[in-house]
């Protein structure tokens, strides 16, 4: 057998040498953009990375945004994912300002919203997601924001420093935590929705849990409504909601979820909420790769195409999608990850719960820790820890196992060693 068949460094040395001159695009420089830019270099790409944000801002963390940056306890700095300097060290062309409008993948060409075009050999979605409107009267009325970039957080922190009354609309993971945020700002809070708080993800009981900790801080919890109308003198200053009540504020944060940003590739690509990806982050077009919140991909694991807008799952999807673009093949194949600070309790989760049948609880919920196992066919699905870390990294090992919920729920049983026991 040739020695090049079986010496990587130099098959390594050969691919880098072929991808010089190669340009690789990216479009949306967001985590999953980032990641895979950094992975490309790191991975040795000889060629151009071009990474365009529509955004001003370099990449930077948004979790901080309904959390601590939002309550001025984390400098501004501090959020982005990198120095200035990395970008032009790295050779990483970052394009700032410049939207994306129109792709020719017969071509492999891009147009700029200001009509310049560039070609690629490979392009990355990497595009995220666009905020959900509301879409009721008085919607456009001064005082209504929503919250997903920076410059969102920096006027929203502004604002909530005058210690206005906030009307946060919709109970998902972003009206949690600007909830939180602004009540320990100091500010008068109502959150109002449909669901309890994060009853889509948690179900009904966690939800139960966290509207207990809500209330608890003194929120104002307004559930089972919609808002159907704003109502003021060019200022918002009160919020009507589908049970006829009404509500006064100074002040309303809009977040009743994201939507995948797809238009760029509608045409040319499949899409069934989101890109659709297989495990390695391809398109079903050569030479287009989607990764994050905007990448429906498939999970072997799960054994279902799942779009996850989690930190986690953007950042190493971009780091595969950067892999499978060189032509490293590695699937993303990962137990779903996320988190969520609300005051001082610290949530993460881990694994898919979609189709449980029940939920052990192991510890107490009113001491602020525990963690909730989510079954079905008595085999876990994921587990939901609050303020228990080290427990949520052991019970991961147990995910897809059978354990007696007996077990589960005795604490003076170490999670870490229930296959042992
Ligand atoms: C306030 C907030 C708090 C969060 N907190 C948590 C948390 O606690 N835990 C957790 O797990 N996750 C959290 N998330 C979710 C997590 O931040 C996202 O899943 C992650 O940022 C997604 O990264 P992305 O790169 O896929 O998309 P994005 O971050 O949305 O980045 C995509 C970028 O692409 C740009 N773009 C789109 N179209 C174009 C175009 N045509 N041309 C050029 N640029 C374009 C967009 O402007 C955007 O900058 C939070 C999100 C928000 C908004």
């Amino acid at each position: 057998m040739k020695k090049s068949a079986l010496d990587p460094a130099r098959e390594m040395t050969r691919r880098i040498v072929s991808d010089t001159g190669k340009v690789y695009v990216i479009i949306g420089a967001g985590l999953a953009g980032f990641s895979a830019a950094r992975v490309l270099r790191l991975e040795g790409f000889e060629g151009r990375v071009m990474l365009f944000g529509q955004e001003t801002d370099a990449p930077y963390e948004r979790p901080p945004l309904s959390k601590d940056r939002l309550r001025g306890e984390l400098s501004e700095e501090r959020v982005f994912l990198e120095l200035p300097n990395y970008y032009k060290d790295h050779a990483i062309e970052l394009q700032l300002g410049e939207r994306v409008a129109r792709i020719d993948p017969s071509l492999r060409v891009l147009e700029m919203a200001g009509g310049s075009k560039v070609s690629y050999d490979k392009l990355l979605m990497a595009t995220g997601a666009g905020l959900r409107d509301i879409d009721v009267p008085g919607h456009d009325l001064d005082g209504i924001l929503y919250l997903r970039t920076l410059r969102d957080c920096e006027r929203l922190r502004g604002l909530l420093q005058q210690h206005p009354h906030v009307l946060i609309v919709g109970t998902g993971f972003i009206g949690c935590e600007v909830a939180a945020s602004a009540r320990q700002i100091g500010c008068k809070v109502t959150l109002a929705g449909p669901e309890l708080p994060l009853a889509h993800v948690l179900g009904r009981g966690l939800s139960e849990i966290y509207a207990s900790y809500h209330r608890g801080k003194g929120v104002i919890l307004k559930t089972g409504v919609t808002s159907t109308a704003f109502i003021g003198a060019g200022h918002v200053e009160r919020a009507v909601f589908s049970d006829g009540s009404t509500v006064d504020c100074d002040l309303v944060v809009v977040g009743i979820g994201v939507d995948p940003n797809t238009e760029l590739v509608a045409e040319h690509v499949k899409i069934e909420n989101g890109i659709m990806t297989d495990e390695f982050c391809r398109t079903n077009v050569e030479g287009i790769f989607a990764a994050g919140d905007v990448a429906n991909s498939w999970h072997p694991r799960l054994g279902i195409s799942a779009r996850l807008e989690h930190f986690d799952n953007a950042q190493r999807q971009g780091e595969t999608a950067a892999k499978t673009m060189i032509g490293k093949l590695e699937a993303f194949d990962t137990i779903p990850f996320f988190y969520s600070d609300q005051y001082e309790f610290r949530l993460i989760y881990r694994g898919m719960a979609l189709s449980s049948d029940s939920v052990v609880i192991r510890g107490m919920p009113e001491t602020g820790s525990f963690s909730a196992f989510y079954l079905a066919d008595r085999k876990i699905l994921a587990v939901c820890s609050v303020n228990r870390y080290a427990e949520s990294v052991a019970a991961a090992r147990l995910l897809h196992h059978e354990i007696a919920p007996a077990k589960l729920i005795d604490e003076s049983v170490d999670i870490g060693r229930l296959f042992d026991t």
